[in-house]
């Protein structure tokens, strides 16, 4: 039945899944998970006093409060388990499933050709780029600004989805893994949550200018094609908080948002996130 009210949301709103119906709670085994149990879902879980999580060959990081995160990336398979190691020594696995999720086509024309086919001699610019920003995902930290609802970070007509299959100038790219909101050129930038800025690079060579914010256990949101970096690297920023400013800097064919979440390298939808309104 979900499937099918999806399905039918889907061809009303041309969008890939409508957020907030994938939005559950689920109890299994004494752990509560609740989230999106979706391909690009994030899930916030919670064990019993002194239990330990493994989940995808990862030690989970708990809080005080025996609360973890995890996330599933965008072609995710969809049969996971939990392996728990109460107090007592006892373990249990637990097992849980998502659901599929389908992605569309998107073609994006006018993009500066320099940065559809790079010059080889900018490889090695672009994987140094590319290390700093996995880097920056890979941190590891107990910070709690995951748990707290998520909020736009600016606000406008979104003009792309996470997962689509992107063809730039006609050409088959890697796919959408952000949530393009288009807003004029300047626009503040809002921390969508508590967090630590583990990156702020002013011009990378595919995303411009690029900022990567730590909210814990993992969680990370990064942002690019920024105008202008405000906060620096080591700076702990709340929600709400002026970051930067929105630009068109780096493969972009005008001045939007690119707006991306991550649980560790798996790439998840910031959309998902943030409640229907
Ligand atoms: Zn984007």
């Amino acid at each position: 039945m979900k499937n099918a009210w999806i399905a039918l949301l889907c061809l009303l709103s041309g969008l890939s899944a409508a957020p907030s119906l994938w939005a559950e709670t689920r109890t299994i085994g004494g752990v509560s998970l609740r989230g999106d149990f979706i391909q690009g879902g994030m899930v916030v879980g919670q064990v019993p006093d002194q239990a330990r999580v493994r989940y995808g060959g990862r030690q989970l990081t708990l809080t005080e409060q025996g609360e973890f995160v995890l996330g599933f990336g965008r072609d995710e398979p969809l049969e996971h388990s939990l392996q728990v190691t109460l107090a007592d020594g006892r373990q249990q696995t637990l097992a849980f499933s998502i659901e599929k999720r389908e992605y569309n086509l998107q073609r994006v024309e006018g993009v500066p050709a320099r940065t559809v086919n790079p010059d080889p001699s900018h490889l090695k610019r672009i994987q140094e780029e590319a290390g700093q920003v996995k880097q920056a995902r890979d941190t590891e930290s107990d910070l709690h600004g995951f748990l707290q609802q998520f909020t736009w970070p600016v606000q406008g007509p979104i003009s792309g989805v996470y997962g689509s299959q992107r063809f730039y100038n006609g050409e088959p790219r890697r796919p959408h893994y952000g949530v393009d909101i288009a807003v004029p050129q300047g626009t503040e930038i809002l921390a969508p949550a508590d967090g630590v800025v583990t990156l702020a690079h002013e011009d990378m060579f595919f995303s411009g200018g690029t900022m990567v914010i730590d909210h814990g256990h993992g969680i990370s949101t990064s942002y690019l094609h920024m105008s202008k970096l405000l906060v620096t690297p080591g700076t702990a920023v709340t929600q709400g908080q002026v970051i930067g400013l929105v630009g068109a800097t780096g493969r972009a064919t005008g001045p939007h948002l690119c707006w991306r979440l991550n649980w560790y390298q798996e790439r998840l939808d910031p959309q998902l996130l943030i409640p229907e309104s």
